[in-house]
């Protein structure tokens, strides 16, 4: 597949290396070790030539949010790429949909219904039986921090019952907890308010250490208070065109 024109490299490069320097000094700021967190660069609405691009860049796993989109760029790009990508389910999932995304994803952070997790695992189980997949699907539990209920994601409340849930199903692995921070009030108060909730749900679930926080506008507040993966868009890849929904 060809590479975009010399121009959007540049760009890419430039968005890549900015967004690492951001987070190198966060990292450097919270007194964390830099390979602290990773870095997922979220391609959603972008073309597989783009991430093809990110390739050369070498980066290495990718954030996309909507299927069928989603899957057909993952495979396309697996195809032309022969070290192993890692390809992030990050957007809400219509249970409907979970069936190609039990195939292609190697993470999902949207995890927010039982039945939800139920879809996917039955997904994953095929996929694994299939010899789709070699792994069982990593899932970290979204959490809702301001109960709006257009955002996904579990109330605090019913967090541990969705644990629970996910913690019994074999094709699913509990990894850790994902959030978003809504847009009223600061990022530093909905980091702070995340990391308080993840601390009392390590307690319980000690292995499930991962903390999807933070994005292109609040990735410094996430570092701060704990995230191990920064989803970051628009800071590397632009302003996204606008689509319809
Ligand atoms: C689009 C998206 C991002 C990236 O957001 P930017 O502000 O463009 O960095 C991160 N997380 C989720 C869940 C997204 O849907």
């Amino acid at each position: 597949m060809t590479r975009p024109e010399p121009t959007r490299v540049e760009e890419l490069a430039s968005g890549l290396r900015s967004a690492q320097e951001r987070l190198r000094a966060a990292c450097v700021a919270a007194d964390r070790p830099a390979d602290d967190v990773d870095l997922l660069v979220v391609t959603k609405f972008f073309p597989a030539s783009d991430v093809l691009a990110l390739v050369d860049l070498g980066c290495r796993s990718f954030g996309e949010s909507r299927e069928p989109e989603a899957g057909r760029k993952a495979s396309e790009v697996r195809s032309e790429v022969t070290d192993p990508l890692a390809f992030h389910m990050i957007g809400q999932i219509q249970t409907k949909k979970a069936k190609t995304v039990g195939r292609w994803a190697d993470r999902v952070h949207s995890m927010d219904t039982v039945r939800l997790a139920d879809a996917l695992d039955d997904a994953a189980t095929k996929a694994l039986d299939s010899g789709e997949r070699s792994t069982p699907l990593d899932v970290l539990v979204q959490i809702n921090l301001d109960g709006a209920p257009d955002r996904g994601g579990v109330g605090v409340d019913d967090l541990e019952a969705m644990a629970a849930h996910v913690d019994d199903l074999s094709a699913l692995r509990l990894r850790g907890l994902m959030v978003i921070a809504p847009q009223e009030g600061t990022a530093e108060q909905w980091m702070a308010r995340a990391a308080e909730i993840r601390a009392s749900f390590l307690v319980g679930h000690p292995d499930a250490v991962d903390f999807s926080a933070g994005m292109s506008g609040d990735l410094e507040e996430a570092v701060t208070h704990g995230s191990t993966c920064v989803r970051v868009g628009t800071a590397i890849m632009g302003s996204r065109p606008i689509v319809s929904p």
